[in-house]
């Protein structure tokens, strides 16, 4: 409910905006309505009966604009409103199905707390400005600290939630326009390690199976990933193949209980940050038994005697002793996946948040390669991505790569750009800027004096609050774009532009089986908030750039075709993809324009984007979390999400059926932990760790934990995770690690 208390109605939209405020009182009041339309029903020409209310004008064709399932909808507008959604029945990935964010996501759109104005930080708080006056006071003060300190002062920080025009846009204006490499996402603290593995496996990111591979395989085995509450959607994909009569074996790696372990025939509940060991004991007892499809291993992959040696290391007594499973699970496992058909792997945050999520990415698709489950229907290794458009991101934006999967480092890649663009090849840069740790990192070191956050909300997103707060407090300049205002993050900014969010601007998603669906704008922004595409080339076109990075853009569709030439002949080929292909239908990329329905799987000839067209087999050794718990912190914390919340709640806080199935944050504590602890169901603890604390939690006592761990979602600022855990990062991808981190807990007492 953070948010909705400090909406000023001078530049956020008040409560009770499309609500007659007598009606609204009677409801709260009486719990009655009394207006008909909440009674009556009529026909709607395309889905029949309806309650009169969500009957629209019109049904316009989107995608869902929170996770990257890419789930299709309709939205039902009637006037400049948005009155209901409806999954659309046509699309592909969700078949008229929607979770319980995208069934409610309409809501959003009209909420309270929207920014409407740009406004200006003074003394007296926040004062609306013209655009005129933001935009020349955002060039004044990003050129006044370049001009200081260089060009590599200013960074930026977006989001995975922009459409990938917007995506590509931004890339060229941060990188070749204020020409400052540190620019990155908010994409690395979710699916950074995926892509940094996929890049070191493979010789590029890009996940290489679709969603129907799920319900084609024997064997799915889900590390780390609760598609249940995370990706609903994918669940439903996975009931398909359950209702098969020689149906997959489910395997679920995890550490808590949760709604997709009670789907599994094999429940792997293993002690924290032992997945390295698991998935070498796995291959051990691959090779072993002679479960390995030795052939594919010898013509497609390297590194296949050296692992061999390695997993000598990693017999099954061992393994099952440090994971705390039984040597018969562990067993039964290596032979399910070993004798499967096909075996489809899918991880997510589980793995990926952890100082070692690269590596463990790499043991994954050691199993896929080992048992020849890449790119053959029903087998693949797959990461199940977080936002909805994280993977456009990926493929264009120009920040752990440069557009189209090319390398900063090559010469040919660089060369091919300049010329694409018709610009010097001096000007692409040969290396990435800092990652987002690092940016913070350098706010704290001084070297950063100018920020640019887009969509992103690190004041609940990011590890250890307290030193990024100081950090980001510290700014010359902090500008915030967003659609909502004020957040956490925009009450810190000197500078607030507003912006269109989902609903309201026309792009593409590109979901995480490669699919690629059209966004398209349903109703006006409120206020004077702008489509992020247009701020992009407003600021372009002031600063001197616009005819020589966008010329003659208007639209989304101009960038979209860039893109499409930008991309053509690589990986991630857009080529054959149109808008108007678009209207009609979805599609997967590689879609080159001579075959663009041919993108349903990535190396189905066990050909690989590297040197020698081989895949690379890795021989990882478990570390040590950077945190384990001690006689001060005896608990370990693990964070993640519910299925009624989106991260920071910036959308989903405001949506009241949401927030009252989830109107607070809690602590799952093992009922031996709150014995010793002297705390029962519903009681409040405080929960302190090194860097910070959560003070009044509610307390659930649960199995779902085992002992000596503790879980908190992520999601709620007032009793915010992010307090507690560690300001630590993978090494290769830079990904925090917000799954370990030691903790204790004190006892407050019944509310
Ligand atoms: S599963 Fe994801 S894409 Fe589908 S409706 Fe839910 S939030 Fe939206």
């Amino acid at each position: 409910m953070v948010n909705r208390k400090r909406i000023e109605p001078s530049l956020g939209r008040g409560a009770g905006h499309s609500d007659p405020r007598g009606r609204a009182r009677l409801l709260d009041v009486l719990g009655l309505s009394t207006h008909p339309e909440d009674f009556t029903y009529g026909r709607d020409p395309r889905f029949g009966v309806l309650a009169r209310a969500k009957i629209p004008d019109r049904w316009i064709p989107t995608t869902c604009g929170y996770c990257s399932v890419g789930c299709g909808m309709l939205l039902g507008v009637r006037g400049n409103s948005v009155v209901s959604v409806r999954g659309d029945p046509d699309h592909p990935v969700n078949e008229g199905k929607l979770c319980p964010k995208g069934l409610a996501e309409h809501v959003a759109i009209s909420a309270p707390g929207r920014a409407l104005y740009p406004a200006r930080k003074s003394l007296s708080g926040f004062r609306r400005i013209s655009w005129d006056e933001a935009l020349e006071l955002f060039l004044t003060q990003v050129k006044a600290i370049q001009d200081r300190q260089g060009k590599e002062s200013f960074a930026v920080l977006s989001t995975g939630q922009l459409v990938t025009e917007e995506f590509y846009t931004l890339g060229k204006l941060v990188q070749l326009g204020f020409q400052t490499p540190h620019y990155d996402g908010n994409t690395t603290l979710c699916m950074a390690s995926a892509v940094a593995g996929y890049k070191r496996s493979f010789g590029s990111d890009g996940p290489p199976g679709n969603y129907e591979d799920i319900e084609r395989a024997d064997v799915v085995m889900l590390i780390g990933a609760n598609i249940a509450d995370n990706h609903p959607i994918l669940a439903y994909r996975l009931f398909k193949n359950l209702d098969r009569p020689d149906r997959a074996r489910v395997i679920v790696v995890d550490p808590r209980v949760t709604k997709t372990a009670l789907l599994a025939d094999h429940f792997l509940a293993l002690r924290p940050r032992t997945d390295v060991y698991l998935l070498n004991g796995l291959a051990h007892l691959l090779i072993r038994q002679g479960w390995v499809k030795e052939d594919y291993v010898r013509r497609h992959t390297r590194g296949y005697d050296e692992l061999r040696r390695h997993i000598e290391h990693y017999p099954l007594q061992h393994v099952a002793r440090v994971t705390r499973l039984p040597e018969s699970l562990i067993f039964e496992t290596a032979r399910a996946i070993g004798t499967a058909r096909s075996a489809f792997f899918a991880w997510t945050m589980g793995v990926n948040h952890s100082t070692q999520g690269t590596e463990t990415v790499n043991a994954i698709i050691n199993l896929a390669l080992l048992t020849g489950n890449v790119g053959v229907p029903g087998g693949s290794p797959f990461s199940i991505t977080g936002q909805c458009n994280a993977m456009g991101s990926r493929e264009t934006s120009f920040t752990s790569s440069l557009p189209g999967y090319r390398k900063f480092e090559r010469v040919e890649d660089r060369r091919d750009l300049a010329q694409l663009w018709s610009l010097p090849e001096s000007s692409i840069p040969r290396q990435r800027g800092l990652a987002y740790p690092d940016i913070i990192q350098g706010v704290v070191d001084g070297r950063i004096r100018g920020l640019w956050i887009i969509g992103t909300n690190p004041f609940v997103s990011y590890p250890d609050q307290n030193r990024l707060r100081k950090a980001l407090r510290g700014l010359e300049f902090l500008a915030v774009q967003d659609g909502y205002h004020p957040t956490p993050t925009s009450e810190a900014a000197h500078l607030v532009l507003p912006a269109a969010i989902w609903g309201e601007k026309e792009g593409t998603y590109t979901n995480s089986e490669r699919r690629v669906s059209k966004v398209n704008a349903a109703v006006r922004p409120p206020g004077e908030a702008r489509p992020d595409f247009e701020i992009f080339l407003d600021l372009a076109r002031r600063l001197g750039a616009g005819d020589t990075l966008f010329p003659g853009w208007q639209m989304p569709r101009d960038a979209f075709d860039e893109w499409r030439r930008v991309s053509r002949g690589r990986l991630c080929d857009y080529s054959g993809i149109t808008y108007e292909k678009l209207e009609h239908g979805t599609l997967q990329w590689p879609a080159p324009e001579a075959d663009p329905m041919n993108g349903d799987r990535l190396y189905t000839a066990g050909r690989f984007e590297t040197e020698d067209g081989k895949a690379s087999l890795f021989s990882v050794r478990s570390q040590l979390p950077p945190e384990e718990p001690d006689g001060d912190y005896p608990y370990l914390l693990n964070t993640g999400r519910i299925v009624e919340h989106w991260h920071t709640r910036t959308k989903t806080g405001k949506v009241p059926i949401l927030e009252q199935a989830a109107p607070e944050a809690w602590i799952e504590i093992n009922p031996r932990d709150a014995e010793r602890l002297r705390v029962g169901d519903q009681d409040r603890v405080s929960v302190r760790s090194r860097r910070g604390s959560i003070d009044h939690i509610r307390v659930r006592v649960t199995s779902t934990v085992g002992p000596g761990q503790v879980f908190i979602p992520f999601h709620f600022e007032e009793a915010n995770a992010n307090n507690l855990t560690i300001d630590a990062s993978d090494p290769i991808s830079r990904e925090p690690n917000f799954k370990q981190c030691a903790v204790r807990v004190e006892r407050i007492g019944p509310e």
